[in-house]
């Protein structure tokens, strides 16, 4: 037992632990790694929507600068005016979205544009440009060296977004700006539709937005990690284009479904290895009690055995001294040594056929039989024990009983195993009275008593092995704890059971069925209410 409850404190207080920091560690390592390939998954689809991106940043970024260099070959500041109306020829195909050309001579003090020429006919927006770029827009404009580089300003002026390519020229001694105004709704229209054509091998959603986060252009899409935005490099640099790959959602979506179904296992893992923990626990402590329960038996049975040898040795000497006078005192002793010899053989007996049963040995041997004379075999067998203590044993079985199937010996023992229990917990009592009476199919033979009953709480637990009930602790019966066990494996065995019926004042009635075989006898035979 102490072997068994260090092992039970092992397993407690290192096993568990143990277990519960592997089930942790197996679940923060399953996470982990998992959350590992969801990043790398992702790492892979953002760098792929970058390059999309880019792509496309690029594409249109290239679309307005060859326009501008279009305008650079052509517009010749000295003469501007054939510049112009080469230009207005050339404008609608060669630079759609630019409105307007203007040149601007830096060399003055007022710098005044001395030439403007606009693809449509001269109106007030032409003219409120002509003033913005002079008060608002030039001031912005990078003007030192080198001077022939081609510059961008992308500046909103009201609530309107202004895109203006523009370029230094020097010239007969002076210096020349010269601007292209371009038409940013049409680079809207006209351009940004270029973007989201579906030429990559992705499927992606595009949006383009503005400074303050407003849609120019496209779809509002999701800001997760997975949508990647990017400015442009040169021309429209205050406006960010984003991608967002159809693949990206699904990958969302798939790594959600992934993490439930990861969490679902890891509990479910750590749910078994708990409750497997729980079971062996369980089962431990059942072996534990077990355990005791094996060892209050040995010492029951080593004092059941001793007790009946003792008095066989103490009354075998009297005789054997030859000090005992008269006849009758010398048959009286006689009768205690059979008498106890039957008690120490029928308590073997029981203990033989127990470790039978226990090891699965127990073997019936079926024939057909008449209940009563099973019966009134017991009685017999009892019925010296009952005389020395002064009780009558009444068989009462009815006269119409049919025959049983059944192991006449095993049903002997468990009747006699229910008769001295009876005349053992029922000390007071005058009488046990031993019923027999066929019932839906079942002969049921009881054994009544006018002894203390049985505890509600015990009525169950007094047929498992080796449990004894509060009527044998409190008035401390000697006994072994296997008999009831056993008579219940011979019900079972029978094909029927045993039960105990007890109000718990007064007296206990013990109820054992066997199967019947057949209808009931003709003839009346079985002694009836008769005292023995
Ligand atoms: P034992 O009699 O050796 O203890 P049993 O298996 O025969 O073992 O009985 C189990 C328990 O049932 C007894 O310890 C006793 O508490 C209770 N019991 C059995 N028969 C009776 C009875 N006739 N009256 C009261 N209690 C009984």
């Amino acid at each position: 037992m102490a072997e068994g409850s260090r092992r039970e404190r092992w397993i407690t207080f290192l096993l568990l632990p143990a277990l519960v920091l592997s089930v942790l560690v197996l679940t923060g390592i399953t996470f982990r790694s998992g959350f590992q390939l969801e990043r790398l998954r992702e790492r892979s689809v953002v760098e792929a929507t970058l390059a999309l991106v880019s792509e496309k940043v690029d594409r249109l970024d290239k679309r307005i600068v060859e326009q501008d260099a279009v305008l650079v070959q052509l517009m010749v500041p000295e003469e501007r005016d054939v510049s112009s109306a080469e230009w207005l020829k050339i404008a609608a195909r060669q630079t759609p979205t630019v409105r307007a050309t203007l040149i601007v001579d830096l060399s003055a003090k007022d710098q005044p544009v001395i030439s403007f020429a606009s693809r449509s006919a001269a109106g007030p927006e032409d003219e409120r440009f002509r003033r913005l770029l002079i008060r608002s827009i030039l001031p912005e404009l990078k003007l030192e060296p080198p001077r022939g580089e081609l510059r961008h300003l992308h500046r909103s002026f009201g609530d309107q977004s202004y895109l203006v390519s523009y370029w230094q020229r020097d010239a007969d001694g002076r210096r020349y700006l010269v601007v292209a105004w371009h038409d940013v709704a049409r680079i809207v229209h006209e351009l940004f539709p270029s973007l989201a054509e579906r030429g990559d091998r992705q499927q992606s959603r595009v949006n383009v937005v503005d400074e303050e986060g407003r849609i120019v252009f496209g779809p509002p899409l999701s800001r997760g990690g997975l949508t990647v935005g990017r400015a442009f490099d040169s021309t429209l640099y205050k406006w960010t284009v984003n991608v967002s790959l159809s693949a990206s959602e699904e990958l969302a979506e798939a790594a959600a479904r992934r993490r439930v179904l990861e969490m679902s296992l890891v509990g479910l893992s750590a749910a078994v290895t708990l409750g497997g923990l729980v079971v062996i626990l369980l089962a431990l402590a059942r072996e534990r009690k077990l355990a005791h329960l094996k060892s209050d038996f040995i010492a029951n049975v080593s004092h059941e055995l001793k007790t009946p040898l003792s008095l066989v040795r103490m009354f075998g000497e009297l005789l054997q001294s030859g000090r005992v006078d008269t006849e009758a005192k010398r048959q009286q002793y006689l009768q205690i040594i059979v008498s106890e010899s039957e008690r120490l053989g029928a308590l073997i007996e029981n203990v033989l056929d127990f470790a039978k049963v226990e090891r699965g040995h127990a073997g019936y041997e079926f024939s057909r039989r008449q209940v009563g004379e099973v019966l009134a075999r017991a009685v017999d067998a009892c019925h010296l024990r009952a005389d020395r203590e002064g009780k009558r044993l009444v068989l009462d079985v009815a006269p119409d009983l049919p025959p049983a199937n059944l192991d006449e010996r095993a049903i002997e023992i468990a009747v006699i195993n229910l008769i001295d229990n009876a005349l053992k917990y029922a000390p007071d009592g005058e009488q046990v009275t031993i019923t027999a009476r066929e019932r839906g199919g079942f002969i049921e033979v009881r054994v009544i008593d006018q002894g203390p009953g049985i505890a509600p709480e015990d009525r169950r637990r007094i047929f498992e092995r080796f449990v004894r009930g509060k009527s044998a602790a409190g008035r401390q019966v000697r006994g072994s704890g296997i008999g009831l066990a056993l008579v219940k494996h011979i019900a079972e065995a029978h094909g029927g059971a045993i039960t105990v019926e007890s109000p718990g004042i007064s007296g206990s009635e013990f109820v054992l069925s066997v199967r019947s075989a057949g209808p009931p006898r003709a003839r009346p035979s079985a002694a009836r209410g008769e005292p023995r």
